[in-house]
């Protein structure tokens, strides 16, 4: 896949993709201290929009806060660079990566303070298949809050995502769903879950997630549309077979259906899709200026 696009934005100037290299001996590329952001911007009748950029910001200043990233960067500054990465990039929809972290120098695991960020932007399409997609409950567990910030989105803890979705890619399966250390439902390598039951929705509470922009979307727009109050709780894989649907959300992949979920054991749950298909809809419609009362959440 070639995602070049032909600017990136670096330290407040634009210069050519190819152009943008680090030094190797860097302490982000050897110990994966850098912190990032993925944020989606969706073709709509105002030209492109991007979805919840302020808080996609916001989270990645969280994030290198808690790795002690001291930016020289204003909010705003990289909330600018992205709104103008998108414009310079001629691309109509895609992703947007910004990317902070030590260029280069001091290989002490206590790092200097040598930061720089980085803004890209590439043509994106879907993610994960817009029909119900086949989930397995990995073996490896999500890594636990008792040993990182786990509301932070730092490089170096991808590692465990990344291991996640080898260990069920290499069984064919479209997606991985990782238990706590405790052995309660957490999120996907890169997303997090909701279940159904009777018309109750369903979410595990915060612990071993990420839980940022589309879990808060999509527990706002039920609440506001459908009058619907996630219970955010303990979900045990047991559970599982109990609930008649579940959908994975995260920026990357949106509102993706479930078809089923293969339990550690090997037990196949099938699963529904009635209601997550209209929160798929709405969502859709949200993201592309076509609900009035959230395009406050569209830059
Ligand atoms: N969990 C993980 C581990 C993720 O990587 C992501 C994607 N950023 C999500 C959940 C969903 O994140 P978002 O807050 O961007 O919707």
């Amino acid at each position: 896949m070639d995602i070049k696009t032909p600017y990136i934005w670096k330290n407040w100037n634009f210069i050519k993709w190819d152009d943008c290299v680090v030094q190797h001996v860097n302490h982000s590329l050897h110990y994966g201290s850098g912190v990032f952001e993925g944020i989606r911007f969706y073709p709509t009748s105002q030209g492109p929009k991007i979805f919840r950029l302020k808080e996609h910001i916001l989270r990645l200043f969280y994030s290198a806060k808690t790795m002690n990233l001291s930016i020289n960067f204003s909010e705003e500054e990289i909330m600018q660079a992205c709104i103008d990465a998108v414009k310079k990039s001629n691309v109509e929809s895609g992703y947007i990566r910004p990317i902070i972290y030590h260029k280069s120098g001091n290989m002490w695991l206590k790092a200097e303070n040598d930061i720089e960020a980085v803004v890209s932007v590439w043509a994106w399409g879907k993610y994960l298949s817009d029909n119900p997609i086949s989930v397995k409950i990995p073996k490896l567990r999500r890594m636990a809050p008792q040993t990182a910030d786990m509301k932070a989105k730092v490089c170096g803890y991808y590692s465990n995502n990344i291991l996640a979705s080898q260990e069920i890619k290499s069984e064919w399966y479209d997606e991985g769903l990782l238990l706590d250390i405790n052995n309660n439902v957490a999120e996907g390598p890169w997303e997090n879950i909701f279940f159904i039951k009777w018309k109750d929705l369903y979410t595990p509470e915060l612990w071993a997630i990420l839980p940022w922009i589309t879990r808060n979307t999509i527990i706002k727009i039920l609440k506001e549309k459908f009058s619907i109050n996630v219970i955010e709780k303990k979900i045990l894989e047991s559970d599982i077979p109990e609930f008649d649907e579940a959908f994975f959300v995260g920026t990357a992949a949106e509102v993706t259906l479930i078809g089923s979920i293969t339990l550690e054991g090997g037990k196949k749950v099938e699963l529904e899709s009635n209601f997550s298909r209209k929160i798929k809809k709405l969502y859709e419609e949200i993201v592309t200026w076509e609900v009035k009362e959230y395009n406050g959440w569209l830059y």
